[in-house]
């Protein structure tokens, strides 16, 4: 496909930072290729920027606070309703380049594209979400209300997975509650990210109240010690994401961390099985298995562990082949680094005794044959000690544990450090209530593989991949973005009554 063209048109040579309004060329030394892992193109090329330059992003959010914290409610929400007919109208081309940087299909990446457009959409309905509380005579003519204040300077951290749906969880919502904010997409695929920031200035987003810097730690480090910012919403590795939160929390910021997991498929034997299937190997293998609600564990519960050969055969008939071809359900994984790891995994696997039932390691693809490509690998006899269930893989690699009874399936999830997402395949009511309330992990699915919820919940996790009380978009995430300030307030009359002088704490 063509290169990805650039805010104002032109072919994209280098990612520019957005700084006050204006799209411009780091200074910096430092570059990295953003290459498509079907070819390896080379798209474009990211700076690493320079403290100086995100000074400047910082500046400049701290300027446009000023002005953009009393812009009236309105004037936010039709910002975001322009903002989402624009991301409407260019999803398909969003959708292209971000096939390209980041392999997943076209399909997915519209989806992609789509889960952060309900943001926008949610966003759009702030005049309600923002409101504050009051309370009349909380004592004699006297009332309390709270007002909930946007904070000031915020940034987000990206990472590379979903480079449209993660940046729409931060910004928009951010802005909206009348915060301005820093941006830092992944370095490895910003270009789809850059195009939705576009279409935000085009939306009306003015001058300083959005701004971009790239980069890798360097920048979020001067981030999360940076004394004009406010709160830092980071998504990605549990290794990093635990930095930054230690970091910026040490700097005095709010900051919410969304980081790693290990998603478990509970599956009882009295699921129904073709539906299971087909939901276990979709969530395992799509988006190549690097989505952070990927199943990448199937806990096959008594009479289930029969089903792994039907789990197979389903997998094996997965076609493999570059995001923009037509028919493709698993794309090449990010970057040749991010291959070399799954293969190694993979190789650790069979080493420690697992049994490989499919494997996916010498996939060719004609036409991409200098390709990212892993083709959906299946393990069983998977023990809990094992690399393949103690690392995230991050790539197509399903495995599979056996065990005896419900009871025995919670208790191995529970275990697991992580806890993101998880499902239960079953008819029973009675079990899926069990599961819900005992199981200890963000987001559960009963019957559904990826349960992420929609934005007027908020994505939510648990223990080793969430830290941080209050996750992205939703309810949860106008708390984070906005300060409560309780007003108690009494007014008199010309011919009130004097009260006399009251050393006490009470209010009369
Ligand atoms: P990553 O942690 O490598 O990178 C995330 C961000 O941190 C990037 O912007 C990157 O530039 C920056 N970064 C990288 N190394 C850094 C360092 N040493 N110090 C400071 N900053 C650094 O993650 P990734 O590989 O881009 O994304 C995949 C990970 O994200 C997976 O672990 C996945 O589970 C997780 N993820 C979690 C969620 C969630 O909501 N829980 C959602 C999506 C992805």
């Amino acid at each position: 496909m063509n290169a990805p063209q650039s805010p104002g048109n032109t072919k994209v040579e280098q990612a520019k930072l957005l700084i006050d309004g204006q799209w411009v060329e780091s200074k910096t030394n430092e570059w990295r290729d953003i290459v498509n892992p079907a070819t390896q193109e080379v798209l474009a090329r990211v700076p690493f920027a320079t403290a100086e330059e995100v000074d400047a992003a910082v500046a400049a959010a701290q300027r446009a606070f000023k002005t953009w914290r009393d812009t009236p409610i309105g004037a936010r929400m039709r910002i975001m309703l322009k903002l989402q007919a624009l991301i409407r109208e260019h999803t398909k081309r969003i959708a292209q380049v971000l096939s390209a940087e980041q392999g997943k299909t076209l399909a997915d990446a519209e989806g992609d594209i789509f889960r952060g457009l309900e943001v926008v959409e949610h966003a759009a309905s702030i005049g309600t979400l923002q409101m504050g509380e009051f309370a009349e005579n909380v004592a004699g003519g006297v009332d309390t209300y709270t007002l909930r204040q946007p904070i000031g300077v915020c940034a987000g951290i990206t990472p590379f997975n979903f480079p449209a749906m993660i940046p729409l969880w931060m910004f928009p919502m951010a802005i909206v509650c009348g915060n301005t904010f820093v941006l830092k997409p992944s370095e490895q695929d910003p270009l789809s990210t850059l195009l939705l920031v576009e279409l935000a200035l085009e939306a009306g987003v003015p001058a300083g109240v959005l701004n971009v810097v790239h980069g890798g730690k360097q920048v979020v480090d001067t981030i999360c010690t940076h004394p004009d910012i406010k709160a830092i919403s980071f998504v990605g590795s549990t290794e990093v994401g635990t930095h930054v939160y230690n970091l910026a929390s040490q700097h005095g910021k709010r900051v919410q961390s969304m980081m790693g997991a290990k998603n478990h498929a509970v599956v009882l034997p009295d699921a129904n099985r073709t539906q299971t299937v087909n939901a276990l190997v979709g969530a395992a293998f799509g988006a190549a298995g690097q989505r952070c609600m990927a199943t990448s564990v199937a806990v096959l519960v008594g009479k289930a562990r029969e089903w792994l050969p039907d789990i197979k055969d389903a997998a094996s008939k997965l076609k493999v082949n570059a995001g923009c071809e037509p028919g493709t359900d698993v794309g090449p994984v990010v970057s040749k680094r991010a291959k070399e790891r799954v293969l190694g995994l993979i190789e650790s696997g069979i080493k420690e005794g697992a049994t490989l039932e499919l494997d996916g390691r010498g996939v060719k693809v004609p036409g991409y044959e200098q390709g990212n490509f892993v083709g959906p690998t299946l393990f069983s006899g998977v023990r809990t000690e094992m690399q393949v269930y103690t690392q995230e893989i991050f790539g197509p690699v399903l495995v599979t544990l056996e065990v005896d009874t419900l009871d025995e399936a919670i208790a191995l999830v529970n275990a697991n450090p992580f806890g993101n997402g998880t499902g239960l395949f079953t008819q029973s009511g009675a079990a899926a209530r069990k599961f819900q309330s005992e199981i200890d992990i963000g987001q559960v699915g009963i019957n559904i593989p990826i349960p992420v919820p929609v934005p007027f919940f908020s994505f939510t996790g648990s223990r080793g991949s969430k830290l941080g009380d209050l996750g992205p978009y939703g309810k949860q995430v106008v708390q984070f973005y906005t300060q409560t300030k309780t007003v108690t307030a009494r007014w008199f009359d010309d011919d009130s009554v004097n009260d006399g002088v009251n050393t006490t704490i009470s209010l009369r």
